[in-house]
């Protein structure tokens, strides 16, 4: 492919000096970014935030031929290029929101060879069409993005993703590389098969995001403990609040906005304008919520999301773990906070059981909630807890998540489990956990009176513990797996194989003891990017470099972090930068970037504004 009359190409350190400004490869980038600059294929597993894109988007710029990107989000595509198109990279993209003209004018410039990138939409991508572009152009590399949704055993199954196994043998010398976050052994094994990348070497790098901080909170009221929680911690910052339900990102989003919180819903029964306006304001401005459905994410690539909250449990550690992963890609401190209850474990457990899946995929499914579960109830270092997952088992704990910060007490609750489970027993086995607390505290209710439970021996037995308590109990016997929820689809438990010995009093309980229950310690300041400032005059600095940056998108209508990110504004406001040299020094600022915008915030960081 390199023939001797093309211009020579940069060297990869070049490329990531000059045209991105940054200083060093991360990690395993430089590994990946070389392999594929030599023409083999890899597969690259990193976490969210880990800095995918430049293993693809270096060698891109260091072949020769236009590099072929393959990516599941044609909203985002737009984004993308005029990120690259902001750093002087000559980029494009073809998908439907085109109109025909623009297309074939893509299409002549990738003849040409104008195009060192060229993003694609996976359905845009198996059409005759674009088949036979690509037959006229010459061809650097296929990136495939989100390589995860080939997967069926994936969150995000794309079944257009399987077309792309036409690669190997329709271009058979082209390297390809796949790209994703989602590493579970399953997920990744029927990766490779079916993009046909056994033969790739695979690159993993650790799945740990360090700068995220988990919370996972257990008790109710969590309209009001999210907002407290904002005001506390992020009073003017954007982020995501998960929920489960449509109506509830809704009502979410009008709560907050009520309480001057700028907030708007996203969900799959919004039209598509409103979503992509949604979507779109969440990118363009600063400190807006989004309360969302899984619906919203994939590929949302805001870097400065500096928390992720989940007003109930997701129905898996990999959703979890990529939902929180959307916080802080930026790499300085981001929160995911989660409020979950009882009635989370009973309903989401409920749907699976119901579910008409086959056999085996229920199994799956059930394993990848319980280790979810299993997160949210550990007494130990949640990181610890998710790397152990993702096969890291020799994390230490790490000092940034609500365990380690404020260490669980536990209780010895083996009397209680066995009133529990006795009066789940003695109810029939097919009540949920809110109407057997009720029996077990005495309580007098029609419910009670119509089933002849206040005959039962259980009756009143269970006055000594609070209700909250109770149900923090149900809780984790759901968690601990001596409760399961029927596939009545109604909620009621029933007793599992493993109760026998507790129930017997063979077996010792131990539970966490909730933060109600315990005297609330006042919450440690987490470590708040904001904290970064604490002199005035570095704040409105801040302040002032945020508002050029603002003003400079509104201009060309593109998302402030397109111009500089967070990370780069920050590190102007801590080194002044007083010459166009020193700012050049800045991760972040490379050449195009400098000539553009250098002076003018120059003018800001010398002092002489
Ligand atoms: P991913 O696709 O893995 O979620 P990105 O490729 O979006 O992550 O990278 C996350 C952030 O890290 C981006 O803002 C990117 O510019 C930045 N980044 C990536 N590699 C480096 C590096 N070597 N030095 C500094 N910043 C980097
Ligand atoms: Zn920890």
């Amino acid at each position: 492919m390199s023939s001797t009359d093309e211009p020579a190409l940069k060297t990869p350190q070049q490329v990531l000096k000059d045209i991105f400004g940054y200083d060093s490869f991360r990690g395993v980038q430089a590994d990946i970014i070389d392999h594929v600059i030599a023409g083999n294929d890899a597969l690259v597993l990193m976490p969210t935030g880990g800095g995918k894109s430049l293993c693809y988007q270096i060698p891109a710029l260091c072949r020769h031929g236009t590099a072929i990107v393959v990516s599941p989000l044609i909203a985002l595509m737009k984004d993308q290029v005029d990120a690259l198109t902001q750093l002087g990279i000559k980029a494009a993209y073809i998908n439907s929101t085109l109109s025909p003209d623009l297309a074939r004018e893509v299409e002549m410039r990738a003849i040409e060879g104008d195009i060192d990138l060229l993003y694609v939409a996976p359905e845009r991508f198996a059409t005759d069409r674009f088949l036979n572009l690509l037959d006229r152009i010459s061809i650097s590399l296929f990136a495939i993005d989100e390589a995860h949704c080939v997967s069926q055993w994936g969150h995000d199954f794309r079944p257009e993703y399987r077309k792309l196994d036409i690669l190997p043998t329709r271009f058979a010398h082209v390297p390809r590389i796949a790209l994703t976050a989602t590493a579970d052994a399953p997920t990744r094994k029927d990766i490779a098969e079916n993009l046909h990348l056994s033969d790739a070497r695979c690159f993993m790098t650790g799945f740990d995001r360090p700068n995220i901080t988990y919370r996972i909170e257990t008790k109710g009221n969590s309209k009001q403990r999210l907002l407290s929680f904002l005001n506390r911690e992020h009073p003017d910052d954007a982020g995501i609040v998960y929920c489960l339900s449509r109506r509830k990102t809704e009502d979410v989003a009008q709560w907050l906005s009520d309480n001057g919180r700028p907030a708007l819903p996203y969900h799959a029964g919004l039209s598509q304008e409103t979503r992509q306006l949604h979507q779109d304001r969440f990118l363009r401005e600063e400190g807006l919520i989004i309360c969302a459905t899984v619906a919203f994410g994939m590929g949302i690539d805001k870097p400065n999301v500096r928390f992720v909250a989940h007003l109930n449990l997701p129905k898996s550690m990999e959703a979890y773990y990529q939902e929180t992963g959307r916080a802080g890609r930026d790499g300085l401190p981001a929160n995911a906070w989660m409020n979950y209850d009882l009635s989370d474990i009973v309903s989401i457990r409920g749907m699976l059981a119901s579910s008409d899946a086959p056999d085996a995929q229920k199994r799956i499914e059930q394993r990848k909630l319980d280790a979810l579960i299993g997160l949210a109830e550990t007494t130990k270092c949640r990181r610890q807890v998710i790397l152990s997952y993702f096969g890291e088992t020799d994390a230490k704990p790490c000092g940034n998540c609500d365990t380690c910060l404020e260490p669980v007490d536990t209780w010895d609750a083996t009397d209680a489990s066995r009133k529990a489970l006795s009066a789940v027993y003695r109810t029939g086995q097919r009540f949920g956990p809110a109407h057997v607390i009720e029996v077990l505290m005495g309580r007098n209710t029609e419910k009670i009176r119509q089933n002849g439970h206040e005959q039962t021996s259980v009756y009143g037995l269970g006055k000594d513990i609070a209700q909250p308590q109770w149900r923090s109990v149900f809780r984790q016997l759901l968690a601990m797996g001596y409760l399961q929820v029927d596939e009545e689809g109604h909620g009621g438990v029933y007793l599992t194989e493993e109760s026998r010995p507790v129930l017997r009093g063979e077996k010792v309980v131990e539970m966490r003891l909730d933060a109600s229950e315990r005297k609330r310690a006042t919450t440690q300041r987490l470590r708040d990017f904001d904290t970064f400032f604490e002199d005035e005059d570095d704040r409105q600095m801040w302040e002032a470099l945020r508002k050029l940056r603002r003003d400079l998108a509104q201009e060309q209508n593109v998302p402030p972090y397109v111009i500089f990110n967070d990370r780069t504004l920050s590190e102007m406001v801590k080194f002044k930068p007083r010459s166009l040299n020193e700012m050049a020094a800045i991760n972040g600022v490379g050449a195009k970037k400098l000539d553009q915008y250098g002076l003018a915030f120059l003018d800001i960081t010398d002092g002489r504004m």
